[in-house]
This record gives structure tokens, sequence and C-alpha cells, in this order.
């Protein structure tokens, strides 16, 4: 059976899922894991198809101390363990820079063209290449493909693309990329068989993760985002605050006397829903506390995403419809709730019963905007990507495979 392997590898953690190739080209995922704490206390976990456990080991720091150790600690436990050979890697990269605006096979000089935007990204493009270029020292014949979060926003038209800054930082790249692309990417084609009609129209999608944005969709292609240049802007998540003014940057220099790596620290790690309520950046625990200060942080969090609808809805003059997506987007039914409650002057007015048993539709029978819980799969849309370019390489060679 030939499998795709598809790697999301983060600064401490890799996260890897296999697919297996079948009848009509049609994929099915088979195994589902990750090894986190990297350099701290490695640990190797992974599920089968059906949520059974295939593995839940620790490893000394030593052993896995780095992505590239993690990766082949990984691939030796899929290659003697499950007789995983996969025909190609689909890689989450996080930044594809101004130039990519789709998936492309990897080769030594797509490696050099992506380290240019480590600087653009620089939490996370390091990790993302890593095992790109380890898997590609160690297996030379195995197609990989890169994946970008950065990609469905190329779309964007110029006045979405800019910030108001003099046109020299543009052309070196400080634009509004946007990000969470391959969700927003993957919900484009669900709706299209969930509600073709809709999926033709313009849609909010909120992608509500520890990351959280919304894109703004019309006729399935993304023309506004709330994130930006980074993965900070927009709306407020877990540990990022979201908009701010810079001249909060600016007092946290001049001010508080804080260096460039203590404020990226401090915007990446210490703010957004942790900062505000100064108790988890956690959403459960925070639905869960009797504490003001929880309170406030779902309240700014539900007000943001109200103020951000505004906003999408301008950019497509209109809305069609409502698309929650991620792990507060699918599983909270209160949050739901009360987002919804703040679309009210749009239109949209919810199904209390359907949104509490988490269906797909959550609106009432007769709101003027339907409303929509989608899970996304954003390993899904990395391993078709993978799978269709592995399709169209001119020397595409199916049975080609790693030892
Ligand atoms: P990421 O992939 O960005 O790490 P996820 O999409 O997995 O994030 O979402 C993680 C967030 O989802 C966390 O804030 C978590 O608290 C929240 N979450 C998961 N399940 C629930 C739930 N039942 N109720 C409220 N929040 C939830």
């Amino acid at each position: 059976m030939e499998n795709i392997l598809v790697v999301n590898a983060g600064s401490s953690s890799v996260k890897f899922q296999v697919f297996s190739i079948e009848a009509g080209g049609r994929l099915r995922r088979r195994i589902k894991g990750q090894i986190d704490g990297i350099g701290s206390r490695p640990r190797l976990k992974a599920n089968g198809a059906a949520g059974e456990s295939l593995i839940d080991r620790a490893y000394a720091a030593e052993t896995i101390s780095t992505v590239p150790a993690a990766m082949a600690v990984a691939g030796e436990w899929l290659r003697s363990e499950h007789q995983i050979h996969p025909v190609a890697v689909g890689h989450r990269v996080v930044h594809g820079g101004p130039d990519y605006d789709k998936p492309v096979l990897i080769d030594h000089r797509i490696i050099a063209n992506l380290e240019r935007y480590v600087g653009l990204a620089p939490l996370h493009q390091p990790h993302n290449l890593a095992p790109i270029r380890s898997i590609l020292a160690g297996f030379p014949a195995l197609p990989q493909v890169a994946c970008f979060d950065t990609a469905f926003h190329r779309t964007h038209g110029a006045l979405a693309d800019h910030y108001a800054i003099p046109h020299e930082l543009y052309t070196e790249g400080v634009r509004r990329y946007g990000f969470h692309g391959l969700s927003y990417e993957y919900i484009a084609s669900a709706l299209e068989q969930i509600a073709p009609d809709i999926a033709k129209g313009r849609v909010i999608v909120a992608h509500l993760g520890s990351g959280a944005s919304m894109c703004a969709l019309h006729r399935g292609q993304s023309v506004e985002s709330t994130m930006g240049f980074t993965a900070l802007d927009g709306l407020p998540m877990g540990t990022r605050p979201g908009q701010l003014d810079p001249g909060v940057v600016l007092f946290l220099i001049s001010e508080k006397g804080m260096s460039a790596s203590n404020v990226q620290n401090f915007l990446y790690r210490e703010c957004g829903l942790k900062g505000l309520s100064g108790l988890s950046n956690d959403m459960r625990e925070l639905e869960a506390s009797a504490d003001p200060k929880a309170k406030l942080a779902i309240d700014y969090f539900v007000y943001r995403i109200g103020l951000n609808a505004g906003m999408l809805a301008a950019a497509l003059q209109g809305l069609d419809a409502f698309v929650f997506t991620a792990g507060i987007g699918e599983n909270s039914a209160t949050i739901r709730a009360r987002v919804v409650d703040q679309l009210g002057w749009l239109g949209a007015s919810l199904d209390p019963v359907e949104n509490g048993r988490h269906a797909r539709l959550i609106s009432r029978t007769g709101s003027r905007i339907p409303v929509y819980v989608v899970p996304t799969d954003e390993e899904l849309m990395i391993a078709q990507h993978t799978l269709s370019l592995l399709r169209k390489r001119p020397s595409a060679n199916p049975k080609e495979k790693v030892a």
C-alpha cells in the first residue's frame, strides 16, 4: 500500500500523519502522531485510524534534542513497526513569502528560497525547514512538498496586501500575508460539498484555535484576513494579543527597556487570553473559571470576533454565510452562541439546540445568514496537495519508494 507522510514541525514538537492512497486517489488517514517535549521531555505518541493508541514512549532529552532527531525517531518507528515507506512527504511551512501562491515540490533551490523567509517568521520557518533538510539528506529520492499557510491568501488584491508604509518595505516583503491558509482552503473546498451555492458567495470563516484568525472568502477565494505580516495580528489568541497599536511596542522598548527578543517572547507567549486573564491560554479553563478576569478575557475574545466580522463583511460588501472551525470554533457551543449574538445585526440567528449538539448548521430556520460548524483538516489538505504534485511530476513514478 502506498502512503503519504504529512509533517507539521514546530520548535518543540513534530506532528505527523500517515495517509494511505486508496483507489481513485482517495486518501485515508491511518496514523496520527506527534513527538513533543523535544530537548526537554521527549515523548512519542501515536494513534491509529480508530483512535486506538499505537505508542506512548518517553525518550531521554539527549536522544531527541532537535527537530531532525525527532523526525528520525518517528520515521524509524513508522518503518520498523508499521512498514510505512512513504512515497512522498508533505510539510506544513508557515511562510511562502510573496512568491508562492501554491504548494511546491522541494529541491535544494526551493529550500534556499524558503530560507529567505526565516526573518519573516523566525519562530516557525526554521523549524518547518529543519525536517525538510534532514529528509532530503537522508532520502534524496523521496519527493517532498511544501504547503504554505500564506499561499491561499495570495489572491488578495493590492489594498488588502499593503500597509500604509513606504513602498521599499513592501518590496522587501513587509506585506499583509495572512495565515491559517491551509485551514481556509480546506473549509472552502468542504463548503463546495456542504452548500455549493453558498460556496460561490461571500463567507466569513472564523478559525478559532490557540491561534485564531478570520478570513473573508468570495467565490471560494480569500479576499481579506485578520492576520497580516505575522500571525500576531487580528484576533486575540491563546497567548498572542491580536491587533495592537504599534505604539505599545515602542513603549515596551523605550519605557520598559525590553529588548527585541523580550518583546517577541512577550507578544507570542504572554499576551492574549493568558495575559488578559492572568490564568490560562486554554478556553476550557477560562470557561470553567469564576474569576472576573477569565470573564473579561472571554468577553474580549467574543467582542473582537464581532468587530472583525464587521470589517470582513465590509471587505465582502455583504455576507452570505458564517463558518466556525478549529478547537474553540468546533467545540465551544457557548462561544459560538455568543459570537452569533454579535452577528445579529448582520442577520444571523442561532438555533440553540442545533448549536448545543454541534450540528453542521447551527442557525435557525429563517436566519438570513446561515451559520455552519465545519471541522478543519489541514493535514488532509497537505496530503491532497502532496499527492497531486506527486502525480504531476515530470518523472512521476508511483512505485518509487524509500528503503
Ligand atoms: P491549535 O491547532 O492552534 O493548537 P486547536 O485548534 O487545537 O489549536 O484549538 C485549541 C483551543 O481549543 C484551546 O484554546 C482549547 O482550549 C480550545 N478547545 C478545545 N476544546 C474545547 C472545548 N470543548 N471548549 C472550549 N474550548 C475548547
